[in-house]
């Protein structure tokens, strides 16, 4: 097995563009599993740990956030956890403390896994992923389209993913878990709430139960019409129509991890929990 180890971001692009078959490495923490069980056995690796831009994040002019992929959860949780607090909510339910230090959300990416922790906090977010080859540069995805089927994604065989761009929170936001147990654990299911008061409206994602991690869309538009933005009154019957809704979205299937029954419950007293909280938070700041 090879092992490619570019220098820049222009040598990674290139590398891929000859070698699509070669498997990036950020964290390894998916990938050194895979191929310690075997998994998959690639003839190159493209390690992308010495590519120093991938490691970092910027405001851009827009007013919006560009995150490196190669930011690793534990940066994102103190760099960026005030300005992004779904994701970093996120982030700190990810694995154990050394799976925080290398892992990434452009590794959570690049394995597409329904499970992810980061889809749900960056499909509530609108997030866009910036991904690029050498052939054709750049493309902008929006979360939304991102994730194509069970760990598949709308990733082309010769591009890299170069950062994800999202707003900073302009609202409360929230990111719940179900696991079999309180750490190191994958989600039985997740979801993520992100309210825009600016705009009247709320975002969502659901993970861990559909075969891809995927937004609630009828729950989000029952929120822009229903929630009453003016005096904040949050009438009762209202989580719990949003819940319904939000597992109404989810499309289970019955695993080790949980039943599809219990997974869409689950989905739905998440979902109502969630924006209980936000709302809450939201009308407290004033
Ligand atoms: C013990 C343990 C616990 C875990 N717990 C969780 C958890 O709680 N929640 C969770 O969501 N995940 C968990 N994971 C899975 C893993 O840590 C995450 O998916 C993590 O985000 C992967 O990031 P990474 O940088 O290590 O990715 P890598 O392993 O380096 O790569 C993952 C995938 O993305 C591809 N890739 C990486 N970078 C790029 C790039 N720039 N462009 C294109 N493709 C790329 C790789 O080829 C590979 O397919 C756990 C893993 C372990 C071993």
């Amino acid at each position: 097995m090879d092992f490619l180890r570019p220098a820049t971001w222009a040598e990674a692009l290139e590398a891929k563009a000859e070698r699509p078959g070669a498997v990036p490495v950020q964290g390894g923490t998916d990938v050194m599993v895979e191929l310690n069980f075997d998994v998959r056995r690639p003839d190159a690796l493209l390690d992308l740990n010495r590519v120093a831009a991938l490691g970092e994040w910027s405001a851009e002019e827009d007013g919006r956030l560009r995150v490196g992929s190669g930011v690793t959860y534990a940066r994102l949780i103190d760099e960026l956890g005030d300005r992004l607090p779904g994701l970093a909510q996120a982030a700190r339910t990810v694995g154990s403390p050394q799976i925080r230090n290398r892992g990434t959300v452009g590794g959570n990416l690049g394995a597409a896994s329904p499970a992810g922790d980061g889809h749900p906090p960056l499909l509530a977010a609108g997030a866009e992923i910036e991904v690029e080859s050498a052939a054709r540069g750049v493309r902008m995805i929006p979360a939304g389209e991102f994730y194509l089927g069970v760990k598949r994604s709308a990733l082309e065989a010769d591009e890299l993913i170069r950062a994800f761009w999202t707003r900073p929170a302009g609202g409360p936001q929230y990111f719940s878990k179900v696991g079999t147990r309180n750490a190191m654990v994958i989600a039985v299911c997740s979801f993520a709430l992100a309210l825009h008061p600016a705009e009247r409206r709320a975002g969502t994602g659901v993970g861990s139960a559909a075969p891809t991690p995927r937004r609630a869309v009828a729950a989000e538009e029952f929120l822009a019409a229903e929630l009453d933005w003016d005096t904040g009154r949050l009438d009762p019957g209202l989580p719990r129509r949003f819940g319904e809704l939000a597992a109404e979205a989810a499309s289970p299937i019955d695993d080790v991890r949980g039943t599809a029954d219990y997974r869409r419950h689950a989905v739905a007293v998440l979902a109502r929990r969630t924006l209980t909280w936000a709302w809450h938070d939201l009308w407290k700041e004033g």
